[in-house]
C-alpha cells in the first residue's frame, strides 16, 4: 500500500500544490450513463460509487485539476461531535451515518486504489482558556450531551496529560471520542485512482459550459472540448455550483464561497506535537501522520477572493500559539486557501433539479466528514430512483418550505 502522501511544495513557503500523481489524461467520450461536473471530493467519491456498486460508466469533468477547489485545501476532520453547536441539529443524524459508513468506505477505497488514506481515530479536544471561554465550552458541552453525542468534561490538569504540548493556562476541555480524521491529499489522490480502476474516465482542464435540454429533460451537457450525452449530469461543482452560467435562474442553488486560509508546521522529535485533533474558538489543529501539523481555517465570507493575506496567517498563528507555544520552533511548510461550498443553511444539497440533473453540493465544512453518505446517496438517487430517508431532509424543498413560512 502507498504510503506517502504528495509532497508540499518546498521552502521558502510555498501554496499547497495538486496531486502529484497526475493520471492519464482522459479523452472526452461522446456519451456516458452518468457525467459528474466537478473533480473535487463529492464529484470523485459520488463516481467511483456509481461506477463501482451501480456498475454505470462515468465520466468527470474538472475544468482545472482534480481537488482544486476545496478538496485539497481542507484538514480532513470527520467531527459531527466538536461540530456541533446550536441550529446544526438537522445535520448530526447525516453526520453521524456518515461516520459510521466511514470505516466501510475506507477499507473499500485503500483497496480499491492501493493508498493508505491516513485514518486516525483519536477524538478531538475542545480547549476553553479564561471563564468566558470555560462558560461557552460548558453549554457546547451541555448541547453534546442533549443530542447524545459522546463527550467527557476534562479539568486543565487531565487536559495536559492527555496533550504535554499544550499551554498550562488552559482551564478545561471536552474531550470528543466519536471525531475520526484523514489526510485530504491522500483521499484526494486514492480516490482518483479506485476512479481509474473503476472505469470512470476523468477528464482535466475542460469546463463544462452548458446544460443539452431535450424536451424539459437533460440529456448532455456542453464543454470546452465538446459535447457529451448523458443519462444523468450531476453537478457537483463545489462553490461554484451557485454560479450564473451552466444552470437556468429558475434552478439557481442557494451556494456561496466561503472562503478558509489554513498553514501547515513541521514537526519534530524536538518541537513535539498533538497526539490528537484540537480545536478552540479560533483555530482547529490536526497532526498528520507525515508530520505535518495542519492549522486551520479562517472563515471569510468575501465571495471568489484568492490566495492568503497577512491578517489570515496572524490570525491562525496568534490562535496556535495562544494553546501551543512550542509552534514558534515549527517550520512553515506551506500556506493555502480554499472555498467551502456553503448553502444558506450550511447543510448539504442532494436532490434532482429537473429530469436527468441532480446536484451533489453546499457541503460547506463538512464535505470529508459528509462524503461516504452523500456518494451512497446520490448512487442510490441516480441509479434506484430514489433518495434513501437519512438524505430526504437535504433536497431543495426545505428552502421553498423557509421562503413561504417567512413571506
Ligand atoms: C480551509 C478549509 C478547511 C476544511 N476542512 C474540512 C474538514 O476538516 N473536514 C471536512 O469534512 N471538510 C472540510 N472542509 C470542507 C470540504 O473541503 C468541502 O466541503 C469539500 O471539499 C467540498 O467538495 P466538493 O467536491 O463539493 O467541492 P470542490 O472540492 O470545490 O470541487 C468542485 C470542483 O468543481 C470544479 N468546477 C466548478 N465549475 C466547473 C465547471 N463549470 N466545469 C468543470 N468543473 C467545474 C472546480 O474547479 C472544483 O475543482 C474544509 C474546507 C476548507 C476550504
Amino acid at each position: 500500500m502507498a504510503q506517502s502522501a504528495p509532497p508540499f511544495a518546498p521552502s521558502p513557503i510555498g501554496q499547497r500544490r495538486g496531486l502529484a500523481e497526475a493520471g492519464p489524461a482522459g479523452a472526452l467520450p461522446g456519451r456516458a450513463d452518468a457525467v459528474v461536473v466537478g473533480g473535487g471530493l463529492i464529484g470523485l467519491a459520488t463516481a467511483w460509487r456509481l461506477a463501482q456498486r451501480a456498475g454505470l460508466a462515468v465520466t468527470v469533468l474538472e475544468r482545472e485539476t482534480l481537488g482544486a477547489g476545496a478538496s485539497l485545501a481542507a484538514t480532513g476532520m470527520l467531527a459531527p461531535a466538536a461540530e456541533h453547536e446550536p441550529g446544526s441539529d438537522m445535520l448530526l443524524p447525516l453526520a453521524l451515518e456518515s461516520l459510521a459508513r466511514w470505516p466501510g468506505f475506507r477499507d473499500d477505497l485503500q483497496a480499491a486504489s492501493g493508498h493508505d488514506i491516513d485514518y486516525r481515530t483519536d477524538g478531538t479536544l475542545v480547549l476553553a482558556i479564561g471563564r468566558d471561554e470555560v462558560e461557552r465550552l460548558r453549554f457546547r458541552y451541555e448541547l453534546q450531551r442533549r443530542s447524545g453525542v459522546a463527550a467527557a468534561w476534562l479539568a486543565g490538569p487531565e487536559v495536559r496529560r492527555r496533550e504535554p504540548c499544550l499551554r498550562p493556562s488552559i482551564a478545561a476541555g471536552v474531550h470528543c471520542p466519536l471525531d475520526h480524521q484523514v489526510d485530504p491529499r491522500r483521499v484526494m489522490g486514492a480516490l482518483a485512482a479506485a476512479c481509474r480502476a473503476a472505469g470512470v474516465t476523468i477528464v482535466e482542464s475542460c469546463a463544462a459550459t452548458g446544460l443539452d435540454w431535450t424536451g424539459g429533460r437533460v440529456t448532455g451537457l456542453h464543454t470546452e472540448q465538446g459535447t457529451i450525452a448523458a443519462g444523468t449530469v450531476i453537478l457537483a461543482s463545489g462553490a461554484w455550483s451557485g454560479e450564473s452560467g451552466l444552470l437556468p435562474d429558475h434552478l439557481s442553488l442557494p451556494v456561496r464561497p466561503l472562503k478558509g486560509q489554513s498553514l501547515a508546521l513541521r514537526t519534530t522529535r524536538r518541537t513535539g506535537t498533538l497526539s490528537g485533533m484540537v480545536w478552540t474558538e479560533q483555530v482547529h489543529m490536526a497532526p498528520k501522520g507525515d508530520g505535518h501539523l495542519i492549522v486551520g481555517a479562517t472563515v471569510e465570507d468575501c465571495g471568489f477572493q484568492p490566495g492568503v493575506t497577512a491578517g489570515g496567517l496572524y490570525a491562525l498563528l496568534e490562535g496556535a500559539r495562544r494553546v501551543m507555544p512550542g509552534i514558534e520552533e515549527m517550520a512553515v511548510e506551506a500556506v493555502w486557501s480554499g472555498y467551502r461550498p456553503t448553502s444558506d443553511d450550511d447543510a448539504p444539497i442532494i436532490d434532482t433539479l429537473a429530469p436527468g440533473l441532480v446536484a451533489a453540493t453546499g457541503h460547506h465544512r463538512n464535505g470529508y466528514l459528509l462524503a461516504p453518505v452523500t456518494a451512497d446517496a446520490v448512487a442510490d438517487l441516480v441509479a434506484g430512483g430514489a433518495l434513501p430517508d437519512v438524505a430526504r431532509p437535504f433536497t431543495l424543498a426545505r428552502f421553498r418550505r423557509d421562503a413561504r413560512a417567512s413571506a
